[in-house]
C-alpha cells in the first residue's frame, strides 16, 4: 500500500496498482483499502514494523494457536503466519472487514446489546 492513499475529507482514493492481470488480486486490496479510508476506516498496523495490530489488525484474532493467521483484515493489509512472519494477502478472498472496521464505517454500531 506505499504510495497509495485514502482521503476521507474530499473522498480521495489514489491507488499505485501493477499492471498485469496476475496483480489484480493485490489492486483489489490495495482499492478496498483506500476506499474503505475515505469512509473513515483507519490504519490497523504498526508502521514502523507493518504488523497488524492485535486485535483490530487481526482478521481472527480470538483463533487459537494465534499462529498462524490465514486472512488479513483488510485495514492491516497483512497477515501474520508467525511472529516475524508477515505476507500479503493474495486477493480479497483472503481479506475480512473486521468488526473495529465496521463501526468506523458505520456497518456496525459501536454498542450491540443483543
Ligand atoms: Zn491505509
Amino acid at each position: 500500500m506505499q504510495h497509495s492513499l485514502g482521503l476521507q475529507k474530499g473522498l480521495i482514493g489514489l491507488v499505485n496498482g501493477y499492471a498485469g492481470e496476475a496483480h489484480a488480486g493485490r489492486n483489489n486490496l490495495v482499492a478496498a483499502h483506500e476506499l474503505l479510508h475515505t469512509l473513515g476506516a483507519t490504519d490497523k498496523y504498526d508502521m514502523d514494523t507493518l504488523e497488524p495490530l492485535w486485535p483490530d489488525g487481526y482478521a481472527d484474532p480470538t483463533q487459537y494457536p494465534l499462529y498462524p493467521q490465514t486472512r488479513a483484515e483488510i485495514m492491516s493489509g497483512r497477515l501474520q503466519v508467525s511472529p516475524g512472519w508477515l505476507m500479503l494477502p493474495p486477493s480479497l478472498d483472503h481479506a475480512v472487514i473486521g468488526p473495529a472496521t465496521a463501526i468506523e464505517i458505520n456497518w456496525l454500531a459501536p454498542h450491540n446489546n443483543l
